[in-house]
């Protein structure tokens, strides 16, 4: 039988209302001939919550049990659909990620799939199962315990089970519908890609916007799966959303293709650290053990042999980044006056794969932001992208001036 992938996120799961149509969608794929396996988030805001619970009880919580925790908004709507379905006479069942069992590495919080073992689906749709109904966003350590993929995981659930199952397609959706060159909800200008290239996608997805998640398009472009995001508010409709494919499958390429944002930046700066061989180990070694991510890195001049380091990483990360360093400190490895954190800036960055060949992209940037009066304080590139980081408050603003100075509205 061929196999599809519907996952279905947040909001497209958000009451039983929405559940009962995203159900009717996976009615359709069952009546043309398809076994499907459906890949559901929590329902909206349910994750937050939870996330919330968790910082409140510890603000430095232990990672596994955050997992434990948060993981669960997505057992109620894999059950609740596969109920669903089961009303609507579909033969379905629902797995948690350690039935499957969905095996991933032993970072809670931040796990990477490992392995899926296909055998014990497989085996239910020979016996008649039209429906296998998967939890999203979880899977099982090493050590036996439930771990998460990080926010937005679903989608990489989604993808890694295309690949696995080798489906025909792997359906993601969403509130919105499809991949645009920049969030419709803070730019209307914003236009609808009917494709998009997998790098191009990869680097918009780790800038912030967060229609899928990194990894699900990492996952994608390795196992060359068939990735397409579209809306569950919309009539069924066979060419509709956006479909993430190779660069040369795309006619249109524009030297910039998208603008992405990301809200929750914080820029750290440690002042006055011996500028010698090591520190930015010393530094940077204790971070990534404490789990943060850091982001842009800058060293400033060196005075007298000493300088300031100033690093950027996700704002709900700054007491663990601070606490590292206090550690760091009171153990002799670095030495540093003070570390001061500005938790109001953002991140905004242009991308696009025709970057490699035109050059000026980034001096356009810098005079539109300039124009705007807004002062740039962290700049970063890579071949295909340029970010900056910039005060919270211009976030909208910037995206809007760079969307209109690229004339992304319009198609090459
Ligand atoms: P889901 O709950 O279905 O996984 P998400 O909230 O994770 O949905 O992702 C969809 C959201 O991504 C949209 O509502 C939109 O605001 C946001 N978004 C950010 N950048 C883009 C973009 N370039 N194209 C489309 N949506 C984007
Ligand atoms: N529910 C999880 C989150 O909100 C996973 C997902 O929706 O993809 O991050
Ligand atoms: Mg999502």
């Amino acid at each position: 039988m061929p196999l599809l992938v519907m996952k279905f996120g947040g909001t497209s799961v958000a009451t039983l209302d929405r559940i009962r149509r995203a159900a009717k969608r996976v009615g359709v794929e069952v009546a043309k001939g398809y076994d499907v396996i459906v890949i559901v988030s929590a329902m909206a805001g349910e994750t937050n919550k939870l996330v919330g619970l968790v910082n409140e009880t510890s603000p430095l919580f232990d990672a596994r049990e955050y997992d434990a925790i948060v993981s669960s908004g997505e057992n109620v709507t894999a059950g609740l659909m596969a109920l669903t379905l089961q009303e609507m006479d579909v033969p379905a069942r629902s797995w948690q990620g350690w039935q499957v069992p969905i095996k991933t590495t032993n970072a809670h919080a931040a796990a990477r799939i490992v392995e899926i073992p296909t055998d014990n689906i497989s085996a239910k749709f020979a016996e008649g199962m039209q429906v296998a109904v998967v939890a999203g966003f979880q899977g099982i350590g090493p050590d036996g315990r439930v771990t998460t993929l990080g926010r937005g995981g679903s989608d990489t659930t989604a993808v890694a089970f295309a690949a696995a199952f080798g489906a025909e397609r792997c359906d993601i959706y969403t509130d919105v519908d499809g991949v645009y060159t920049t969030d419709p909800r803070i730019c209307e200008k914003a236009r609808k890609l009917d494709k998009i290239a997998f790098e191009e996608m990869l680097e918009l997805a780790s800038l912030g916007a967060k229609v899928l998640q990194t990894r699900s398009v990492e996952l994608a472009m390795r196992y060359n799966v068939k990735l397409r995001v579209l809306s569950s508010f919309e009539e069924m409709d066979d060419a509709a959303g956006t479909l993430v494919c190779d660069e040369d499958e795309i006619m249109e390429l524009n030297v910039v293709s998208g603008v992405a944002y990301s809200r929750d930046e914080a820029k750290m700066t440690l002042i006055s650290v011996a500028d010698r061989p090591g520190i930015a180990a010393a530094i940077f070694g204790p971070l990534s053990e404490a789990g943060v991510n850091v982001d842009m890195i800058v060293q400033n001049i060196s005075e007298e042999g000493r300088t300031d380091m100033t690093f950027s990483c996700p704002t709900d990360q700054v007491k663990r980044a601070e606490k590292a360093m206090a550690d760091a400190k009171a153990a002799g490895a670095i030495n540093f006056h003070d570390i001061v954190a500005d938790t109001g800036v953002a991140k905004v960055s242009v991308v696009g794969i025709g970057m490699r060949s035109h050059a000026g992209v980034a001096a356009k940037m810098f005079k539109v932001l300039s124009d705007e009066g807004i002062n740039i304080k962290v700049i970063t590139t890579s071949e295909i992208k340029i970010s900056v980081l910039i005060d919270r408050k211009y976030m909208e603003l910037a995206v809007q001036a760079l969307h209109d100075a690229f004339e992304l509205e319009k198609a090459a």
